[in-house]
């Protein structure tokens, strides 16, 4: 393949995509207004920081960008279609929401629920997760073969682990082991695996997880914006050959709703507020030096360094597929930190 002079190589394996959600009520109240230009068929965003002189006006390209008006479906569309294919090919993939506290990441990755009467597999503010399964499930059941999903849905927080299914009230936390049969994974002890027969037990497994965090984060008197939440999907498939031999194969999509993206600068290292504060978050800063070394094809990939991007390990690099949704405000107000995240997100590019 010949490369053009000045162009990049692009990096199939890793998208990055933007998501500018609308102003709110509270932005709007403070006479706060939209300073950021989405572009979805040039698949660029536009700051235009303090006014609309040339000098402060600032241009991101992205693989996809998706305005305030896009819906839930087409975020799920472009970014999770055509992953569902890997998984059942037998693939480790990963999708990350990437930014500021209150922009996205949670409506993105599980959505809410709208007013009014609509199943929850049809609302259409449901989010990635629940659209995932109900795929998987459509795609898997028109095909004869045998099949298991299995998911899973832990909390990090100060690395440490906890189990968002775990049918105890408690909260203690979970271990992490190598696995010793298989190099580059890991076994996280205790971890409740729940298999799931059918798309309409998926969200009462949600419910859950989602009662059970909020009911963590007050016992450790913690916020949920400073803790990650993994939601992972494995689906084993045996397939009968034609020969009369069996092929296993089994894939797994993790679903990450990141920590808030505040305490990191503009750099991408820790901001020197929050570093004396001690709000250092290991996780998210690994998570960002693992992405460069990826894109930059370094021989040692740090992995180990943190704990999600241990247990993530299987999932990121080699034949995965990692995508990461970055998600803005448009306010003038959060300028500052719409800015730091595209920063960070352009260089996973
Ligand atoms: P985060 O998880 O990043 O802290 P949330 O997902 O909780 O942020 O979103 C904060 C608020 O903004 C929620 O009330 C949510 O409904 C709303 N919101 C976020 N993104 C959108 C969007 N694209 N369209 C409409 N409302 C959104
Ligand atoms: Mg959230």
């Amino acid at each position: 393949m010949t490369k053009r002079p000045g162009e990049k190589e692009k990096n199939q394996h890793i998208q990055v995509f933007l998501r500018c959600r609308p102003l709110n009520w509270y932005e709007k109240k403070q006479n706060s207004y939209s300073v950021v230009e989405a572009n979805p068929e040039r698949r660029e965003v536009t700051v235009k920081d303090k006014g609309s002189e040339k000098s402060h006006t600032k241009t991101f390209a992205f693989d996809r960008v998706f305005g305030p008006e896009t819906q839930q479906i087409d975020v799920y569309k472009m970014v999770v279609g055509p992953l569902i294919e890997e998984v059942l090919m037998g693939y480790n993939c990963t999708v990350f929401a990437y930014g500021q506290t209150g922009t996205g990441k949670t409506y993105t990755m599980e959505g809410e629920r709208s007013a009014g009467n609509f199943s929850w597999d049809r609302d259409p503010q449901a989010g990635i997760i629940p659209r995932t399964l109900h795929q998987l499930f459509e795609e898997l059941k028109h095909q004869d073969l045998e099949f298991t999903v299995r998911v899973s849905f832990l909390e990090l927080y100060n690395e440490e682990l906890f189990d968002l299914l775990s049918p105890h009230d408690d909260t203690s936390k979970l271990r992490l082991f190598e696995d010793a049969t298989r190099k580059g994974s890991v076994v996280i002890q205790g971890l409740e695996e729940i298999t799931v027969h059918s798309r309409e037990e998926v969200y009462f497994i949600l419910e859950k997880g989602a009662a059970k965090r909020q009911t963590a984060s007050t016992l450790m008197n913690a916020t949920s914006s400073r803790s990650h939440t993994v939601f992972s999907i494995t689906v084993h498939i045996k397939e009968n050959m034609i020969d009369g031999e069996e092929l296993l194969k089994t894939g797994k999509l993790n679903l990450v709703d990141l920590a808030g993206s505040e305490n990191i600068g503009r750099s991408g290292a820790v901001d020197k507020r929050a570093r004396e504060a001690g709000n250092i978050n290991q996780s998210l800063l690994t998570l960002g030096r693992v992405i460069t070394a990826l894109v930059e094809k370094t021989p040692h990939i740090p992995y180990r360094e943190s704990k999600l991007t241990r247990l993530l390990q299987d999932s990121l690099g080699g034949r995965t597929k990692t995508s990461i949704i970055a998600t803005i405000s448009p306010a003038l107000c959060n300028v500052e930190e719409t800015l730091s995240t595209l920063d960070y997100a352009c260089r996973a590019k």
